[in-house]
């Protein structure tokens, strides 16, 4: 028996030691010792190793854009979207397909292999869809998108959003999107999540609206995507984004909203690396954190995931494409600091994310796509509270990335050499 790759002396997501077989593009066994010849071996040397992360929520057509034509000074989603709106004429598809390119080199370089990314169709060219097309098709051998339908000036707001949106779904787009909030009127926004749910069912799409990303707790539109996702059978298929008003939200009213969206199957996607920094804007002390309610979601059996949502564009003047980063974040926000609740921060940014996206064949299983990181942590904890290095990445059967460890070097007489701030703790 031989296999093309062997990763040994790893430490999966649940706790068991274990070496994993790769015969091409497949995981082909996962036992406590596999001795048998391999085309490579990689050792783990006792560091976690896990399947890769999912980023649900991008938006690739606006990365690394960030300071193009200017920067946004007041750090509030409208002027973002205002900035945006300098910048789309300037656009041009090699610049677009260039950054996005690098984007996802970062993204690999990282261990990120699965992205869901938003793509504006506010653009009679429909420039940046284009170009993210043939960016899809380019990094599939490695790195799997999905592309949205994004019109992001509004459905019925932009004159020509809604006959583009559906140009961009007959050109390949894999799932709906939308923005009620930012309609003209509540009427409208409610009006467009039906149309786009009603667009999603016919032709058998996933739906995922910018849903309620505002302070503003009287943006209810959540609850029509509930209604919708129920009325059309979608169930399991959609996914309301942001979902940031519900913080702002009365109690009681979320009492009877959380239940609804657990029997719908409608799924939440955090973005808290955004919502801290966009949401709370116009409060003064106290300001409120903007996330959603994460930890009672899940409560009640609602499937969360947590997004990336941006990384140097006219939103957000950060960002690496480090999901440890956006799970730490998420962590912090939501106060979810109880060692069940960490290592359910790990199981979003990886296994949840991926289900909230749909992906077939993910996750540490014979049979099933090998993908996977080798991360210098000893466990999921530790990757969030280090947001360790990434040793090796395993894309499709490829090692497409890898790094040498980088202990720090101490030059302190009477103490080690060495230093990676690794931690075992007491039994
Ligand atoms: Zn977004």
């Amino acid at each position: 028996m031989s296999f093309d790759l062997i990763v040994k002396n790893g430490v999966l997501p649940d706790g068991r030691t274990a070496d994993i077989a790769i015969s091409g593009d497949k995981i082909a066994a996962i036992e406590p010792k596999i001795e048998a010849e391999a085309g490579r071996v990689i050792d783990a040397e006792g560091s976690l190793v896990s399947p890769p992360f999912v980023d649900p929520h991008f938006h690739m057509d606006a990365t690394l854009s960030y300071g193009i034509p200017r920067i946004n000074a007041s750090g509030t989603l409208l002027e973002g979207i205002a900035l945006w709106g300098e910048l789309k004429p300037l656009l041009t598809h090699e610049a677009v397909k260039q950054r996005a390119l690098d984007y996802c080199d970062w993204a690999v370089s990282m261990g990120l292999l699965a992205i869901r990314t938003h793509v504006d169709t506010c653009d009679d060219r429909l420039l940046a869809l284009e170009a993210l097309l043939e960016v899809k098709k380019e990094v599939a051998p490695y790195l799997d998108l999905q592309l949205v339908a994004f019109p992001q000036d509004g459905l019925y707001r932009d004159p020509t959003a809604r006959e583009n949106t559906i140009r961009a779904l007959d050109m390949g787009a894999d799932v709906v999107g939308g923005i009620p909030h930012f309609e003209r009127t509540m009427e409208d926004g409610r009006r467009s999540v039906t149309e786009l749910c009603e667009i999603a069912a016919a032709r058998g799409k996933m739906i995922d609206l910018h849903c309620d990303e505002t302070d503003d707790p009287m943006s209810r539109h959540i609850e029509q995507l509930v209604y919708e996702t129920q009325r059309l059978g979608l169930q399991g298929r959609s996914n309301g984004s942001h979902l940031t008003s519900m913080h702002s939200m009365d109690n009681y009213y979320v009492s009877k909203l959380l239940p609804m969206m657990a029997e719908a199957q409608v799924s939440a996607i955090a973005n808290p690396l955004i919502n801290i920094v966009i949401q709370g804007r116009h409060d003064t002390y106290p300001k409120r954190r903007g996330m959603t309610r994460v930890p009672e979601m899940l409560k009640y059996g609602i499937r969360v995931g947590f997004g990336q949502d941006c990384v140097l564009d006219p939103w957000y003047s950060l960002g690496n494409g480090d999901m440890l980063d956006v799970a730490f974040m998420g962590l912090h926000v939501g106060q979810m600091t109880h060692p069940d609740d960490m290592r359910k921060c790990f199981d979003i940014v990886t296994r949840e994310n991926a289900a909230v996206m749909n992906l077939e064949g993910y996750g540490l299983e014979v049979g099933k796509t090998a993908s996977l990181v080798v991360l210098d942590a000893n466990d999921t904890i530790e990757a969030i509270r280090l947001r360790a290095e990434r040793i090796a990445v395993v894309s499709k059967g490829n090692v497409v990335a890898e790094r040498p460890r980088r202990d720090t070097k101490l030059n302190l007489p009477g103490r080690p050499v060495h230093v990676n701030r690794r931690h075992t703790m007491p039994n």
